[in-house]
């Protein structure tokens, strides 16, 4: 089936193709857009609902392996050090579940080979790009403090900044001692109505989607005004290759629906948008006869130089409550150390964030295996629940040829489509440089008043996407020229991460959507100079297949078909995980065999086949058996875990007692926000 033809076809719906989408239908051209997701429903985002904490794991994870829904694709990481690679794949992209931590990449970023001999240059600069980043500071309703000296000048933010929290504050007070820079960082949250947008009331779960609509996420700031204004978006379409005419030029797409029905969607020109990872497992599955390596592969680069950044993590524990629940994702940022010195035995850039601390699952459950139970088990909840805070720490990520994007042997996605197999290494450069910050970075907490700090000096997590298809002006040693159009294929471009030529320090989206727009607007001014393929070829569909090496998660078995002697042996096992004591009642006086547990199956499902096997008959109810479980059934026991947390924490009676007011707005209001300038805690910056 042929769908009505294009001027533009854009593919992904996340923030890049959102930017490219609005350029060029004010440039009067006629855009469709493909997106394999669905349109969010902000009334089903968690972060308001009491199992928030017990979801966000699974339906609302950040990671697509463990997420599964149908309109998922799953990333094969055998060949990689990773623990997992983060996404979302729906209208609005990753950025429903993003933190909208916003910083710009700084000068130096564009220049890094010739200041420091890392990288490579990219083919414009930071003050080429400068217009374009104040043009999408506007689209997402940009909130921030102007002035970052970290920053060359340029237009304030245009909505005031969001509060600097109090354990933010704490650790402002540290760095006004120690002379160091911070600074309230910019996001794309609302910090006073915008365009239809409500302000942020800092409820710290943007990871999983903002209720409010407060934080930027393309739906609301492009997609639905471009679609008021006859721009077609197609959700649950999922792109499997694009199609070339007899020049070799883009012509369009072989799309699929939730149907599984194909269709051909043509257009004159194509832009990809569908992340550092996508972009080149559609460009390397639409190889053909004429381009046989992947589309736009005349250097062998596409999917090659893959930069994530991982992250190191440095959590300072407080004896002060801090309330740190609460919170945008970044209060403050600090970019003390961010330009490159190989003076530390490494270069690149790095820059710091401010995380908030979590709910009570999470202090009581950081990961699978790191619950603390028994008598214990209060008393580190006590201490970290509200008095928390982590300095998130990421950093340049060189390119290496090494670290790629290939196509999968063994996954497919749902449509039987070759999933993207991720090989990557991380760089001994990336390891010293975690290893230098997280010393700096217990100083910054030291100086702060911590009591005690915990670090975690690398998490191997992939959030931010880049350099699959490099930008550049030797067609030898790029995929696409300096307006993002590639080499090979002059009516096709590339807007998302993959044209990054180094990965900077800084969260990405900002310089995504500056790239984005430039890249829009000169499509937009030379359309007449980009050839046009032929009109009227019948382009012939490849059947899809079946999902192979993965299943997509179902509902499992009716969660009120626990019996009374497995809702009893729950209870039992519960008060010995967590046992009664320091004022806090025991899982079986607040009902965990009871309400509690049906609410948790009704949030999770997925656990219940495994939490049926910890409560198997025989299984007794002692400390011998949680024992024997760990050693013979990890996911019973993780799933015997999940329940019981998820459900203690989860009773009205106990959360009173730890004094957690869960999913409890509070308005920002930009006239009572702390003193900091008062206090003079930026003095020392702007003197300077
Ligand atoms: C948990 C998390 C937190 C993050 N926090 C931050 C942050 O605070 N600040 C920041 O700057 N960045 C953050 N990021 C990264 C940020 O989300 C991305 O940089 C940004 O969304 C990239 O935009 P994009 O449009 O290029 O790609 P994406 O947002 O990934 O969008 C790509 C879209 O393409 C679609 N697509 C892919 N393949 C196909 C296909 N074959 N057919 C049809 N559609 C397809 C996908 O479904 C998806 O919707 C975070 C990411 C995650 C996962
Ligand atoms: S903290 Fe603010 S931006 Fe984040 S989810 Fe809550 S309201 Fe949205």
């Amino acid at each position: 089936m042929t769908d009505k033809r294009a001027d533009v076809l854009v593919i992904g719906a996340g923030p890049s193709g959102a930017v490219a989408a609005k350029r060029m239908a004010e440039a009067g051209m006629k855009v469709v857009c493909l997106e394999q997701g669905e349109w969010p429903d902000r009334t089903r985002f968690p972060g308001d609902k009491l199992d928030y904490e017990l979801t966000a794991l699974k339906q609302w994870s950040w990671d697509p392996n463990a997420r599964r829904l149908p309109q998922d694709y799953p990333i094969d990481l055998s060949e990689s050090e990773l623990i997992g690679i983060g996404n979302f794949n729906g209208v609005g992209g990753s950025a429903t579940l993003y933190g909208g931590i916003w910083p710009r990449l700084t000068p130096s970023n564009f220049r890094s080979h010739t200041l420091h001999g890392y990288g490579a240059d990219w083919p414009l600069t930071y003050e080429e790009l400068l217009p374009f980043y104040e043009r999408t500071d506007r689209e997402f309703g940009v909130s921030g403090l102007e002035g970052n000296p970290a920053y060359p000048l340029g237009a304030a933010p245009p909505l005031p900044p969001l509060p600097v929290t109090k354990g933010g504050m704490r650790l402002a007070r540290g760095h006004a001692r120690l002379g160091w820079h911070w600074w309230p960082d910019c996001n794309a949250i609302a910090s006073v109505d915008y365009e239809g947008r409500r302000p942020c009331v800092q409820r710290g779960t943007c990871y999983s989607g903002c209720n409010e609509g407060a934080k930027a996420s393309p739906d609301l700031t492009h997609w639905r005004h471009l679609v008021d204004r006859g721009v077609r978006l197609i959700d649950g379409a999922r792109v499997r290759r694009l199609v070339i005419d007899k020049r070799g030029l883009a012509a369009g797409a072989e799309w699929y629906d939730r149907n599984g029905v194909g269709h051909i969607q043509e257009a004159d020109l194509v832009i990809c948008a569908a992340n550092a990872i996508g972009t080149p497992r559609l460009l390397l599955a639409s190889a053909n006869e004429r381009y046989p390596d992947g589309l736009a592969n005349s250097s062998g680069l596409l999917g090659r130089n893959l930069m994530l950044h991982t992250w190191a993590m440095v959590t300072g524990i407080f004896e002060e409550p801090l309330e740190s629940w609460r919170g945008h994702r970044s209060a403050v940022g600090c970019m003390q150390f961010y330009e490159s010195d190989e003076a530390r035995g490494f270069v690149g850039t790095a820059k710091w964030h401010l995380e908030p601390g979590a709910g009570p699952l999470t202090q009581a459950l950081p990961a699978p295996g790191l619950g603390v139970w028994g008598d214990d088990h209060h008393p580190r909840v006590a201490e970290r629940l509200g008095h928390t805070l982590t300095w998130a720490i990421t950093g340049d990520d060189l390119p290496s040829e090494a670290n790629r994007v290939v196509l999968s042997d063994n996954l497919q996605d749902p449509s039987g489509f070759a999933a993207p197999k991720v090989v990557y290494r991380v760089a001994d450069n990336t390891k010293r440089m975690f290893e230098w910050h997280v010393e700096r970075a217990r100083e910054s907490f030291a100086a702060a008043g911590a009591s005690k700090v915990e670090t975690m000096p690398h998490v191997p997590v992939g959030t931010h996407l880049y350099g699959t298809a490099r930008m550049g002006e030797n067609p030898g040693r790029s995929v696409v020229d300096r307006w993002g159009l590639a080499h090979d294929i002059p009516n096709l471009a590339i807007v998302d991460g993959s044209v990054f030529v180094t990965s900077g320090g800084v969260n990405p989206t900002s310089s995504i959507s500056a790239l984005a727009l430039r890249t829009a607007d000169y499509l937009a001014t030379h359309r007449s100079q980009i050839p046009r393929p032929e009109r009227s070829r019948t382009f012939a569909l490849t059947p899809p297949g079946r999902a192979k090496g993965y299943g997509i998660s179902e509902p499992a078995e009716a969660p009120l078909a626990f019996k009374p002697a497995e809702r009893e042996r729950l209870a039992a096992l519960a008060d010995k995980l967590i046992p009664s004591g320091h004022g806090k009642p025991a899982p079986s006086e607040v009902g965990i065999g009871e309400g509690l547990l049906d609410r948790v199956v009704a949030a999770r499902p997925d656990i219940v086949a495994a939490l049926r096997r910890a409560l198997q008959p025989g299984s007794g109810d002692g400390v011998s058996w949680l024992q024997e479980l760990g050693d013979t059934d990890v996911e019973a026991r993780d799933a015997l875990e999940v329940a019981v947390a998820g459900g203690y924490y989860m009773s009205a009676e106990v959360r009173e007692l730890i004094g957690y007011p869960g999913d409890e707005p509070v308005p920002v209001r930009p006239e009572a926000y702390p003193p900091y300038f008062e206090e003079g805690l930026l003095d020392h910056l702007l003197e300077n």
